[in-house]
């Protein structure tokens, strides 16, 4: 079976199972997209209004803007692979709740053992803390990070950035997010040569 079969079989799976409370007041689950075999994987937070009518993650106003952050490094969407933390819209896009993110954490380690890439991008706070409670985002955005996290057997790879709806809010945040996402191609280099 193919990485996309496997994706298509667990999110059918945890569609059906997932405990996720969040399911009683979303439209649907919001899967992750994109390639399967890419060596990058961003993880947003949780589905907002448009991506809960539509089905796909990052399709509203940040989702434009990581498009755009996406062609700046020469990327398309359709190279890479977007997921988020929680798989349901939370009422009034309120911050998802630990218990929401716990109960949809198998959902995405599920992903993240099929995709198996190189280097995990962490949009904003709230993925960055699924990773790193302590850390703080201000301080380690754009750095490239290693942890050992239970569920894997390696080390992974992570890069925490600023959450692209924070650059529609505050005008310098563009540029900080423009020159954090120029490091994210070298940074996949470096992991390459070192796991090599
Ligand atoms: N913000 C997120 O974190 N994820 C989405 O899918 C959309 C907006």
């Amino acid at each position: 079976m193919g990485e996309k079969e496997k994706l298509d079989e667990l999110n059918g799976y945890w569609q059906e199972n997932c405990q996720c409370d969040l399911k009683k007041t979303a439209t649907r689950a919001v899967f992750g997209e994109g390639n399967p075999n890419s060596q990058i994987v961003f993880i947003g937070e949780a589905p907002g209004k448009k991506e809960d009518e539509e089905g796909i993650p990052f399709v509203g106003s940040a989702g434009k803007f990581l498009s755009e952050l996406l062609n700046s490094i020469g990327l398309e969407r359709k190279d890479v692979y977007i997921t988020n933390i929680v798989k349901y819209r939370p009422p009034s896009n309120r911050d998802p709740e630990p218990k929401e993110k716990e109960d949809c954490n198998d959902w995405l380690i599920g992903e993240l053992k099929i995709i198996s890439p190189k280097l995990i991008v962490l949009l904003g706070r709230h993925s960055m803390s699924r990773f790193f409670p302590e850390a703080k985002i201000s301080e380690v955005h754009g750095k490239l990070l290693i942890k050992k996290i239970p569920e894997f057997e390696e080390k992974l790879y992570f890069m925490p950035i600023y959450h692209p709806a924070a650059a529609l809010y505050n005008g310098g945040m563009r540029e900080v997010l423009m020159k954090d996402f120029k490091k994210i191609l070298k940074a996949v280099e470096k992991i390459n040569q070192k796991t090599q």
